[in-house]
């Protein structure tokens, strides 16, 4: 791994085709075309072959279109066809031989693998339906919204208003004070679990900001100079994962809240060891397709 090894849910493989989204014409033309592949959720699962073969199942509209529920989102289109996203109405529906499966462990099977953008593709379908469903109404009015654009807008027929679909940033940060960096662990943990601390970003923060601040409220340590190292898309249900390296000013943990139950200072050792021995009950790391994982392994690099 190194710096610019993608996280998974990054590189998104189709041009989204902004310029043709506002001409709802074109889009029909591309929802009736024989060679268009939609892909088929069902809350927040994917239809994917089989657990050991992550190839999403495609179909075309007339074999999908009776079990459509709401709104047809347009992904975009690679070098021969394009691709919508649905919702399905039961999750029997189209599964046939396949299999409906979370995007972590399609993501966990993407990384033994290699990398894949299939995580990228299936999570902006995911992402794009969770939005919809979740934002029915318009928020400024209250009226039922529509779906514009191929599912990248919804409009306010009352009050004119759109609404853009939203992204949630989070700061992820791997804080180190010399040769140890500061991992902590959540109630809600796997146990053994140590990782990255983190938190969502609050209206008119910087990241660096965002950074001091969770790392002080979390673990009551000042931190200095920030920088930052990578991004990962997260879809559950949709964040931007904004991984960075902070420089503690002292290595005193002070732990005041709920929000985590322990944090503790790892040497480089100990992050090697439990790297390779793969973890166990009482000291275990975040897996690989994790953004959490790529800022340890980063760290580990750094001389
Ligand atoms: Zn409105």
């Amino acid at each position: 791994m190194n710096f610019s090894t993608s996280c998974i849910f990054a590189e998104f493989p189709l041009d989204p085709c902004d310029p043709i989204r506002s001409d709802e014409e074109e889009i029909n033309s591309l929802v009736y075309a024989e060679n268009t592949r939609f892909m088929a959720f069902f809350d927040g699962l994917a239809l994917v072959k089989s657990a050991d073969d992550i190839t999403p199942i495609y179909f075309t509209y007339k074999d999908i279109n009776e079990y459509v529920e709401d709104e047809i989102i347009f992904l975009g289109k690679d070098d021969v066809q394009a691709y919508f996203a649905v919702n399905v109405r039961n999750k029997n529906s189209l599964q046939g031989s396949g299999a409906y499966l979370d995007l972590r462990t399609i993501a966990r099977k993407a990384t033994k693998e290699g990398f894949s953008s299939v995580p990228s593709l299936l999570a902006r379908g995911k992402m794009l339906l969770d939005w919809h469903s979740r934002h029915k109404h318009c928020a400024n009015c209250g009226a039922l919204s529509i779906s514009g654009k191929g599912g990248y807008v919804r409009k306010c027929p009352s009050c004119d208003t759109e609404h853009f679909p939203r992204v949630d940033p989070v700061v992820i940060m791997m804080i180190t004070y010399a040769d140890k960096c500061l991992l902590g662990r959540s109630p809600h943990f796997l146990t053994g679990m140590y990782s990255a601390l983190a938190g969502f970003m609050e209206p008119g923060e910087t990241i660096e900001e965002a950074v001091r601040r969770e790392v002080l409220e979390e673990a009551g340590i000042i931190v200095g100079k920030v920088s930052y190292i990578k991004s990962q898309p997260w879809p559950f249900p949709s964040s931007l994962m904004i991984g960075a390296i902070g420089q503690a000013k002292d290595d005193k943990i002070n732990i005041e809240n709920d929000e985590l139950e322990g944090a503790k200072w790892f040497s480089k050792q100990e992050i090697r060891d439990v790297i390779k021995s793969g973890g166990d009950d009482h000291f275990r790391v975040p897996e690989k397709f994790a953004i959490a994982r790529h800022l340890l392994e980063y760290w580990l690099e750094e001389d």
